[in-house]
């Protein structure tokens, strides 16, 4: 017995011990990273990083010859949402990135631009429209370029999945780490009403949701939220569809974009006037409020969309949607990534802050956020 006493409480004593130095390593520990996420401090660093390797992985980038002769002096383009094409096959009453232009660039001018994006730092690239898959061929050709010769983190597409087909994500699908679908409501009717519906949104939906589930692509679902769907309470089937992330939008006004007349709507088919769907903060974070406890749920605010995203037009110009009258840069095929940008407002801090770095690979794409997986009767 005073055999087992002793070992007893030196066990106790190695414990306690144990417990003061995990405790001083912990606090010294949160003291260093200042109270933000690894994944924050992970960023920031990279935004700084002069040094990131070259695409072949045989010199540092910044020992080529390369264009953005001052890029060691500017903020890395981290992440970037390029819009290369603004046609679309859907009318929804708020789109900001309208069919101003039936431009896409060449084949050559968009590997260029994205190449000299990747020397300037990018490392996660996300394709919108427009719709992308109304040029299947290009977005196969873009998504394997970004993944194997540029070597990307992540690659993602954001669609409103009308035209994606189960045959494309088998033989593409490998080089798309997130693919987002546009959806808004559940109910059809609202869908069609809003611009973007085919009567069969939802049946589309699912099963896009169940090809990446086979196909170990991360699933994620964009919502505009608007004077037609804010009132809507939606966590039940959210939740069977179990997306990684789900993005809810305020809808937005961007001059230029979707802030036309009536008149010239009804002239111009592809002029939008968002007006009929804009709402108010209050009926935001009324919608908030109802779908706050999904793990999955993003919210946006005008506020924070406004500036937070690096976007890149069909022409490569930057583009700055948040401050007035939509601004474009010049584009980067003809002054470099590091002089574009000066000629937009991107604010990083806004990016950080609405969680703009999150677990962007495909590694985990097994499993949702939102949900306890597919259920059977969802595995179509
Ligand atoms: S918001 Fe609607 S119209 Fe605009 S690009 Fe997306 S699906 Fe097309």
């Amino acid at each position: 017995m005073g055999f087992f006493t002793a070992l007893l409480s030196t066990t106790i004593g190695q414990l306690v011990t144990a417990l003061v130095i995990g405790g001083i390593a912990l606090l010294l520990t949160s003291r260093f990273w200042g109270g933000r996420r690894p994944d924050d401090i992970a960023i920031r660093g990279r935004l700084q990083d002069t040094t990131a390797g070259s695409i072949d992985g045989s010199t540092p980038a910044n020992k080529h010859p390369q264009p953005d002769e001052d890029v060691e002096s500017f903020t890395k383009p981290v992440s970037v949402n390029y819009h290369f094409t603004r046609k679309c096959n859907k009318v929804c009453g708020f789109c900001f990135h309208t069919e101003k232009t039936s431009h896409v660039a060449s084949e050559d001018d968009m590997k260029r631009g994205l190449k000299l994006l990747k020397d300037a730092g990018m490392i996660k690239v996300n394709f919108a429209g427009g719709e992308l898959f109304l040029y299947p061929s290009k977005l196969a050709m873009l998504c394997e370029y970004c993944k194997v010769d540029l070597g990307l983190e992540s690659v993602s597409i954001i669609s409103n999945g009308t035209k994606i087909t189960e045959k494309w994500l088998q033989n593409h699908g490998k080089y798309v780490d997130v693919l987002g679908v546009s959806c808004d409501s559940f109910d059809e009717d609202t869908n069609i009403q809003i611009g973007r519906g085919t009567g069969e949104n939802v049946t589309q939906l699912f099963r896009i949701r169940g090809w990446c589930r086979n196909l170990g692509i991360k699933f994620k679902l964009n919502t505009v939220v608007c004077s037609f769907n804010w009132e809507d309470r939606t966590a039940e089937t959210i939740e069977q569809l179990d997306p990684f992330r789900w993005k809810c939008f305020q809808v937005l006004e961007v001059q230029d974009e979707n802030d036309a007349s009536t008149t010239d709507t009804d002239l111009d088919k592809r002029k939008r006037n968002a007006k009929r769907f804009v709402i108010t903060d209050e009926q935001f974070q009324s919608f908030c409020q109802q779908h706050q406890h999904l793990p999955c749920f993003v919210p946006e605010s005008n506020e924070l969309m406004a500036s937070s995203y690096l976007i890149l037009d069909e022409y490569l110009c930057f583009l700055d949607k948040g401050h007035g009258r939509e601004k474009q840069s010049s584009s980067i095929l003809k002054v470099g990534v590091a002089a574009a940008l000066k000629e937009v407002h991107w604010d990083q801090e806004a990016f950080l802050s609405r969680g703009g770095v999150y677990d962007w690979s495909k590694d985990m794409a097994s499993t949702g956020a939102c949900g306890e997986g597919l259920g059977k009767d969802l595995a179509w």
